[in-house]
Parts: structure tokens; sequence; C-alpha cells
């Protein structure tokens, strides 16, 4: 490189800025220029250059909206002249004059940003009327009628629009007009009565404006012009931006078009219509169309629009023309298209192309069509659809045409937090919803908000409705880990937990009535919807897009599942393996909490008395020792049958059960619970005294109340058989024996409890830990899991199981275990008689697991990253603390720009995950490497999983195949990167 000295680049000066070009001509523009020209600009251009019939126009560029806002909302230097040069150029295409009376030049002002955005300015049309060229237009078309509805159009137009004038302000006297006139249509009114309200409508804009309506083309054009400027940086746009995190910079741009006339009698007209069905996705035109029209006339309901095919029957040729045209723009663009047409006195005119949105059905299905159809490769398709839509897919949902009928039974509306349909009738309790579902009566669980608690609820339940909370409530997010339709954050109800009902303004829901819920949209109805269940061995072009999927994908899709049920389900989702079974979730089961809390309040004496020679251990010790085993060996074998039927189910595959996870003290009641209940119990006991002499039952009730509350004292009297107290003594049954049996039931727990009890549970005596302080626990667990396999192996089966160590954090402790382990498993194989294989490996959860990830690899025979303790952990938050008090905050304040248990921190917790994949790599190259947090289910993580080069993700049964097709995605955009 040359040596001397360069003269420091000077920054773009404010000619230099003037220089650069602000404006495009249709024709000199095209579809790479969205940034530059807008989304509507480009498609202008675009289908110009196609040789399409569009209207001659221009488009003033984003950076000019820009420069505005730079300049202090001053138009920048030379635009002024620009746009006048260049209404010029459309005099000249069009043989009109902009303000000439002779044959005045109409144009539309229109906004148009690179994404479509709702806020910003709305269109104004007929641009350029004034009583002068109104008589020019009437002149030259000999249409009386028509010009003076332009007319009135346009003073309302831009009355609302440019001058901030509200839509009542015209609304108003033109409804007054037309019942006056007794017209039922703004078509049945006469070509005077339209003059007269259009005369109206500039009284009106003079009044309220103090300024004369204004006249001059040139005059109107430039408010337009600055006015969609304006609403560039007006509330509602700048809110969506914010919402959607779309940069404030982009700036939008303005196009300019000659007006076409719809509404110039019956051969006119105008309408939308998409090149497929967006709602099935159907190879068909499908949209509406209303004859002598204009614009917004088919969007804003004033006439009933027809279905577009009727245009077949009423203007074949240019009905043909318009299909024809279509399919060119389908063809062209790759994708279903968004079109608007107008027609002209029988000419067709196309005022905007662009990719049509469409449900997750349509997505599917036209992705899939146009592989068929050759019009894209098989990885653009899959490319094509959003996986987070796919979840839709497979949830039962409403039946439209039934929806359609509801009329009053919409209750209300809140958050569509967990999509899907579900019915059932209105519980407001979990336990009672746990009963309902035991008597078959399917259940809408409705909470005010629900917590950790409820969780036992919403799993007998077929939906959650809450009154409070957001997307990531609680409620949310763990129906969405269990599939669950859920509408969250439904405010307008009132639930009142005591009466057992809700209220959704003069309706009253009670306990036990029907209702159904959309999760989908958000909507709440009484009494029972229809719906249409969805299959997936039914949903063919799925199948068939995941099938090309799973041809492009390197990942391999796990589930996450702790039931065989639940395994099934993964495996016919496509799941390749079980990647965590929750062993704790088979000790929550009501039937085994009693056998889990013998084994528990028994775990630590009987630990220490077996370090013990047996001749030394006292009484108590032995008895321990006793319950304890007794309550293992029960365990043991009812475990043994969970990991058979798991095995079972994923017959050939690999299935990752994980050993005990949580403290032992969640398994048994609350200390709070348990102190409130000892409380009463002794209070209750003394109030009553040995009852020898009878009992002053209303004395009882009188202190109870006192010290409890009615409602807690009117339990306990039940429970001392008072329930009903009489004034004065009575000596009703009282059993005192059977209280005081109670009390030191609940004493013992309590003492356990206290025992047990950690300061900060998530830190404390769990997963490896306990494992290493219990280790009976675990050797019963690995003795489970191995005669489990080896009764499924001796049907002929092949059982893949993987024994997963949680929350290591040092070698050691993983290395401690696994001796512990091992000789437990061997001897089970051995005695079995059958070939089972089976591997140990290790949860990292642990920052320190992450860190040392080489050193614990020597001990490992797979990973996996557990990524919601890693998160927790590495961020030092605890998550339900976290997202109940300030993570919402965080997220909405853009602390955080998202929230870190939902979607992987790769700044932070990615490199954690980074550096324990390549440290294990080191020590064992083909160590196999998996994702077991919730995690493993989006597709914003997955790409990550990808690219770190994890082997698989495992995640809910019913995120299996929204993974398959994110994984594949992730696959071709990284090799789309290389290729570049
Ligand atoms: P939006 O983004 O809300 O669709 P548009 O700018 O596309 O706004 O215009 C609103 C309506 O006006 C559409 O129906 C469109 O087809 C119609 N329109 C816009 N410009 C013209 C024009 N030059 N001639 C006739 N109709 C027009
Ligand atoms: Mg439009
Ligand atoms: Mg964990």
């Amino acid at each position: 490189m040359a040596t001397t000295a360069r003269k420091p680049r000077r920054t773009p000066s404010k000619a230099a800025a003037a220089k650069r070009k602000l404006i495009y001509t249709f024709s000199e523009g095209n579809a790479t220029m969205r940034a530059l020209l807008g989304g509507k600009g480009a498609g202008l251009a675009e289908m110009t250059n196609a040789g399409l019939p569009v209207p001659p126009g221009f488009t003033i560029t984003t950076e000019a909206c820009n420069a505005y806002y730079e300049a202090g909302k001053q138009l920048p230097d030379g635009l002024w002249d620009d746009v006048v040069g260049h209404m010029k150029g459309v005099e000249k295409e069009t043989g009109k004059g902009f303000g000439n009376p002779e044959n005045p030049l109409l144009v539309s002002v229109r906004s148009g940003a690179a994404f479509s955005m709702p806020g910003m300015m709305d269109t104004v049309l007929n641009l350029g009327l004034n009583p002068e060229t109104v008589q020019g237009l009437i002149r030259l078309t000999g249409n009386e009628r028509f010009a003076w509805d332009a007319w009135r159009r346009f003073v309302a137009m831009f009355g609302r629009i440019v001058l901030d004038l509200k839509a009542e302000d015209f609304d108003e006297p033109f409804d007054e007009l037309k019942k006056h006139a007794k017209a039922k249509l703004d078509t049945d009114l006469t070509a005077e009565q339209l003059r007269e309200i259009g005369e109206q409508f500039a009284q009106i804009v003079k009044k309220k404006t103090g300024e004369e309506f204004p006249t001059d083309p040139y005059r109107q054009l430039e408010l337009a012009v600055r006015a969609v400027f304006d609403s560039w940086f007006g509330k509602r746009a700048h809110d969506y931006r914010e919402f959607n995190k779309i940069p404030h910079d982009l700036g939008t741009a303005v196009n300019i078009v000659t007006m076409v006339f719809g509404n110039m009698g019956e051969d006119s007209g105008t309408g939308v219509a998409f090149t497929r069905d967006p709602n099935t996705g159907e190879k068909v035109l499908y949209g509406e169309y209303l004859t002598n029209a204009q614009g917004e006339d088919v969007v804003a309901g004033v006439r009933t629009p027809a279905k577009i095919s009727q245009m077949r029957d009423e203007m074949p040729e240019v009905y043909a023309q318009f299909e024809e045209i279509a399919q060119r723009l389908e063809r062209h663009y790759r994708d279903m298209q968004d079109l608007e047409f107008t027609i002209e006195g029988g000419k067709l005119y196309m005022l905007q192309t662009r990719s049509g949105k469409r449900t997750a059905p349509a997505a599917v299905k036209i992705a899939v069509d146009m592989a068929g159809e050759k019009l894209i490769t098989r990885d653009e398709a899959i490319q094509r659809v959003d996986p987070a839509q796919i979840v839709q897919l497979l949830l039962p949902r409403f039946d439209e045409a039934a929806k359609a009928t509801v009329g009053d039974r919409l209750l209300g509306k809140g958050l569509n937090a967990s999509p899907g349909a579900a019915v059932g009738q209105a519980v407001f309790d979990p336990d009672r919803a746990v009963a309902a579902k035991e008597a078959d009566n399917p259940v809408i669980l409705v909470r005010i908000e629900t917590s950790p608690d409820d969780v036992h609820g919403m799993l007998a339940a077929k939906g959650v409705l809450t009154a409070r909370g957001g997307a990531t409530s609680h409620a949310a997010v763990v129906a969405r880990s269990m599939g669950l339709p859920c509408v969250a954050g439904a405010e307008s109800l009132k639930i009142d937990y005591a009466k057992r009902e809700m209220r959704a303004g003069s309706v009253t829901v009670k306990e036990g009535d029907v209702i159904s819920i959309d999760g989908t949209t958000g909507e709440i109805f009484a009494g029972e919807l229809s719906t249409i269940e969805a299959r997936f061995e039914d949903e063919h072009d799925l199948a068939t897009l995941l099938g090309w999927a799973d041809k492009v994908r390197r990942l391999q899709v796990w589930a996450n599942a702790d039931y065989p049920r639940d395994a099934e389900r993964a495996r016919a989702f496509g799941a390749q393996g079980i990647g965590l079974c929750r062993t704790e979730h088979m000790f929550f089961e009501e039937d085994r909490l009693p056998t889990v809390r013998r084994m528990i309040l028994n775990a630590h004496a009987a630990t220490a008395a077996k370090h013990k020679d047996a001749k030394e251990r006292s009484a108590d010790e032995r008895e321990s020792v006793k319950v304890f085993d007794s309550a293992l060996a029960e365990l043991e074998k009812l475990q043994a049958d969970d990991f058979a039927g798991l095995f079972r189910a994923m017959d050939g595959l690999p299935v990752v059960i994980r050993l005990i996870d949580p403290p032992l003290h969640e398994f048994l009641p609350s200390h709070e619970e348990l102190i409130a209940d000892v409380t009463r119990l002794r209070t209750t006991l003394e109030l009553a005294g040995d009852g020898s002499l009878g009992v002053d039952a209303g004395l009882v009730q009188q202190g109870l109340v006192k010290l409890f509350g009615t409602k807690d004292a009117a339990r306990a009297m039940r429970k001392i058989g008072l329930s009903k107290p009489e004034p004065g003594l009575s000596v009703q049954a009282f059993d005192r024996a059977a209280l005081e049996r109670e009390l030191a039931e609940k004493e013992e727990l309590l003492h356990a409890v206290e025992a047990m009890r950690e300061q900060n549970p998530m830190l404390g005596l769990r997963g490896v830990r306990l494992g290493l302080m219990v280790p009976d626990i675990v050797k019963m667990q690995g003795r489970a899991i191995l005669a489990g396999a080896a009764r499924v192996a001796a049907e002929g089966k092949t059982p893949l199981p993987e024994i997963m160590i949680p929350l290591v954090g040092h070698v050691n402790e993983l290395r401690e275990t696994r001796d512990i382990l091992e000789a437990e498993v061997a001897r089970i194989v051995e005695t079995s008689g059958q070939q089972v294989t089976y591997r140990f490996g290790t949860m990292i959860e642990v920052p320190r697991g992450a860190l040392t990830a080489d050193e614990i690899a020597e001990h490992a025979g797979f990973f996996s990253f557990g990524t919601n303790d890693l998160t927790q952990m590495a961020f030092g938050y605890s998550r339900d603390d976290a997202e109940g008090k300030f993570l919402m905050q965080y997220v909405d304040r853009k602390i955080l720009p998202e929230n870190p248990f939902q979607v992987l921190d790769v700044a932070g917790i990615g490199q954690l995950v980074r550096i324990a994949v390549e440290k294990g790599r080191a020590t064992k190259p083909d160590l196999k490497i998996g994702i077991c947090g919730e995690h493993g289910g989006d597709p914003q993580s997955i790409a990550f999983c990808h690219e770190v080069g994890l082997n698989y993700v495992s995640c809910s049964p019913f995120r299996v195949p929204v993974a398959r097709l994110a994984a594949a995605q992730a696959a071709l955009s990284t090799t789309e990167t290389r290729d570049k």
C-alpha cells in the first residue's frame, strides 16, 4: 500500500445529500429496492417493468423522509422542485394536466414503508380536485354523478387524513343526508345530492380549521406529502414499531399514482384478491370486488362485495386478463400474492402486489404445492414456513362456522397465550379440576392467575383461563409446554373463588357450566363450540414438508416425556429418542405419595444408621432402616414398571432417564401449611380441655374464631365433632385421642420439614448432591431402570437406557455417583441374563460443570444441557421469582432483549454451552451432546444448537415437528452463509 497521507474523507455535504436521487418513477425502480421505495413502491415499479397495466406515477424515497426529519420537518433541498418536475412527467405520459380544468390529472397519495405497517397515513384519493377541475371531469366524462361523488370523497378524505378532522365530522352529515333522501346505499344518491354534500363538507373544513379548503392542487399535494412523512412518527406507527422491534430510522416512502376510477359506472369496479386461498392454501383465485366503487369501499364494508369468481360472469374479458396477471405475478415473485386492482370503463389497472399473509395450514400447503409445481425448491419450501406456526396444525381447533353463529355467547377476550381450542366445565380450583377429570368430566381450569401449586389442576384440564398475567405468565408458559390451550389475562372477567363463579359483564358462569376457550385467538365463549380434531397422520402436506426437512437437518430431535403415552405421541411426531424423563413426576402421583413420604421421613436417619454396624443400631434406628427399605422396595417395583413402559414405547430408540432432581422436601407439605395445622390442632385441644366435664362448645368456637377466623374455626369445630354448638355445656362425642394422634403426625412431619428446610432450595441438597448423601435412592432408581430394561429385552425388544445424573458441578461428584451406581446396575443386568446396553451421562447445568467439561467428560458417556438451571445459575436469577417480579419489566424496558428462559441467551449462556462442547469433545471427540431444557423447542435456540454442533435437541412432544423444521432451517441457513 502506498503510504502517502490521504486527505480525510469528508462526510457527505448538504449539497451531496441534495444531489442524492430522492424520487424514482415507477419505471426506474424494481422489487429489490424495498428499503428505498417501500414495499408498495417497489411492487408498483416491478409491475410497471413487467409490462403490467399500472397507472403512471413515482415514489419519493424513504431517504427523503429521513432527511425531512433530520432537517426538523423541512422538505429536503430540491425535493419540491423534483416533485413538480415529476408531476410534469406524469402529465406528459397521461396527456392530462394537474389542475387543468380542460383535462384534469388526479392522483392518489399513498404511504408505504418497507414493512406494511398499521398506523401509517391512509391513502388520499382524487387529489387535484377543486371546483374548476370537477367541472372539467363532468365535461370529459359526461358523468355528473361520478364527478361529484369523487369530489365529496376527496374533501372528506383530505379533511380527515391530511387536516386531522374526525371521520364523524363527515359521516354524520352524510348519513343525515342519506336518511333524508331515503337512500340506503351511497349509489342511491343523485348527482345533485352529492354536489350538495361536497359543498357542505368544504364548509365543515372551513369551520373546523378556520381556513378555506385548499383548492390549489400543488398545495394539496404538498400538504399530503408532509402528512405521510409526519405519520411515520405518529403514535400508532411508533408503538407498532416498538412492539415489533422494527427500527425507527427506516422511514416511509410516498407514492404518487395517477387516479383510475372504479366508480365510473357498472363497467367499472375495484377489488382485492389473493392468488391462492389464504385460509386453506388451495390454488384458486380468492377475493372480492365491487362494481361502481372506489378504493377502500371493498374493505370498509359500505356495500357487501361480491366473490371474485362472479367477475368471471360479469366481466369475462377483464377477469381472464386479471387471472393471467395474477398467475404471472405469483410466478414472478414465486410466492402467493395479495393484489389490488381497479377497473375503469372496462380497462384493468393493477394498484398493488405483495406477499399475502396466510394461516398455518395455508402456509404449509402453499409451500409444498409450490415445490411440487417447481415454482420453488424443496429447500425454499422448508424456509417458507414459520416453525412456530406448526403447533397450530396439531391442536384441535374450533370450527369457524360454529364461531360465526355464537352471537352474545362471546364472554370476552384475553391474550392468545397458547394455541388450540378447549371445551369443558369451568372449575376454579386445581383439586376440584383433578376430581372432575377422574369423574371423566372435561374441565377448563379458571384461575385469577396460576402458580406451581396449580400444575396438577392444569394437567387435569383441557385448557386454562386466567384473568391476570401475560404471554410469559406461569399459566402461559406451562400451558405452552404442555401443549394445552390457554387464554391468559382476560381482565374483564371477575373471578370469585369463594362463590365459585366468574362474571363477564352481565353473564355469570358458575362452576360446572361449560365454556369454550380459543387459545389461538384469545376468545372465551359460554357453552360448547364444536371443534375439529387435528390428526397428525392426516396432515399430509405437513408430513411431506417435514420429510423434506428430515433429509436436510443434521440435528436429531428427541422429546421430553415422563410417561409412556407422551413417549408414544412424541414418537408419532417423529421423535428419535427421549432426551429427558423426569422420574420425580412419578413420585408425585397421589397413590405413591404416602410411600414416597415414608421413604423421605426416614431417609436421613436410616442412611446414618446404615453406617453403623447392624448390632450397634438402636431400636429406633432399626425401625427407620426397616421402614425406609420397605418404602424403597415398593417404589422400586413401581419405577421398574414405569421405565419398562417407556422402553416399550421407544423400542430401539434411546431413553434418557434423569435420576431424582428436586430437594426431598418438595414431596412434603409446605412448612407454612404444617405450622398452621399444628397450631390449630394444639389450640383446639387446649380450648376443649379433656371433655370429661363436658365441653362448652360456644366458648370453644368463640376462641377459635378469634384466633383463626370463621372459616378455619368451623373446620376445627367439625373435626372435634362440635359443628353445631349449642349454648351451655355439652357432652357430645369428642375424640381427643384421634386429635392427639393427628397432632403427633403433623408434628413429626413438621420436624422433618424443619430439618430439611433450606434457605435456597434451588441451590441446596438436590440432584447429584442428594444422591451422594442418600445413595440408596439413586441405587434404587438405577436398579429399577435396568430391571425395566431387562424385562423389555426379554420381550424381544431393544431398550436403550441412558442414565443421567443431574446438577454435576465437580468431576468428583460424577465419579463417585457413577461408582456407586455401576456396581448396582451391573448386578441387575447379570442376574437378568439379558443383553442390555446402557450408558451413564450427566447434565451440564451448573456453570462450573460447563467450565470443567473436559474433566467431567472423562466419566460421562453423554452430556445434556439443562439450560433452565444453567440460565438460572449463570444469570443468578431464580426463575419463579424473576418471572413474577422483574423479568417481564426487563424485557419491556429492553434491559434484556428477550426472556432468557424462553430464548437461549447466546451471548452469555451460549458461551458456557460452547465451552462445554469444545472441552467435552477435546476429551471425547465423539461425545454425544444434547439439550433438554425448554429451549430445545425454540426455533431461535435450535439454530444456535445446530451451530455449536450438538447432536440433538429434546423438547416437549408437541414441539417435535416444530423442532424438525427449525433444525432443517438452521442447516439451510448455515449452508447459505457458507456458500456466500
Ligand atoms: P393500503 O395500504 O391501506 O391498502 P393503498 O394505498 O393501497 O392503501 O390504497 C387504498 C385503496 O385505494 C386501495 O383499494 C387502492 O387500490 C386504492 N387506490 C390507491 N391508489 C389508487 C389510484 N391511483 N387509483 C385508484 N385507486 C387507488
Ligand atoms: Mg393497498
Ligand atoms: Mg435442572
